[in-house]
């Protein structure tokens, strides 16, 4: 290969270069832009637009979903009695926890702080209750990896498209308002109202 033509091929393989970088810094952005750093799990705004488009398609061709709202009791404590990191490896694990046990189509996300929110596919208001007392007998029985003296529990608020409500805001409402009822009736439990 001559001077002229490596020239031009190091042109090109720098331009090339560039390229790559940019592609992987852009495919990075995007996945942050939907994801939680700290858990790997969907975030807010993907889980949102999930569930208007999962409403929307349930309302057209049938079939039902559920929302199950999850949230750790007292969770402030473990921060104050083990510290924040203890508190974030509690979110790590129980954001793997619920992903482990529920179905690969089902969506789960980290919601908020130390709220997560999941669809559930094919699930009525029986059939939804009883996959939620599930993760939430499931959870209270866990021994956390690590540390065995940090135990945690869940509330959860159901609502199920149909039976509930019929509308985005109109399951995110009595998801929410259930989950209060759980937490004003003493924590670790399952409402739907
Ligand atoms: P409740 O049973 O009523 O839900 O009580 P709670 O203590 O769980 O609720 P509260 O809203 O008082 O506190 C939530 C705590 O969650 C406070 C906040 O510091 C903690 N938290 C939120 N996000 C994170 C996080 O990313 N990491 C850690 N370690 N803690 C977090
Ligand atoms: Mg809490
Ligand atoms: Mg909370």
């Amino acid at each position: 290969i001559d001077r002229e033509t490596i020239t031009v091929l190091s042109v090109i393989a720098h331009a090339v270069g560039i390229a790559i970088n940019n592609t992987k810094a852009s495919s990075s952005v995007l996945w942050e832009a939907i994801h939680d750093d700290l858990t790997g799990l969907h975030n807010r705004r993907y889980f949102n637009d999930r569930l208007i488009d999962e409403v929307d398609r349930a309302k057209r061709y049938g079939g039902s979903i559920s929302l199950l709202l999850a949230d750790i009791d007292y969770f402030k404590k473990v921060n104050d009695t083990y510290g924040h990191s203890v508190g974030d490896a509690v979110l790590v694990w129980l954001g793997s926890m619920l992903r482990n046990k529920l179905r690969k189509t089902d969506l789960v996300a980290r919601y908020g702080g130390e709220e997560f929110a999941i669809i559930l596919h094919n699930a009525d208001q029986a059939k939804s209750f009883e996959i939620a007392e599930n993760l939430r007998r499931a959870v209270q029985e866990s021994v956390l990896p690590d540390d065995e003296s940090v135990a945690i529990t869940i509330s959860i608020g159901i609502s199920t498209l149909g039976e509930d409500a019929g509308s985005f805001q109109g399951v995110m409402n009595r998801a929410d308002k259930a989950l209060y009822m759980a937490k004003s009736m003493g924590r670790n439990r399952v409402c739907r109202i």
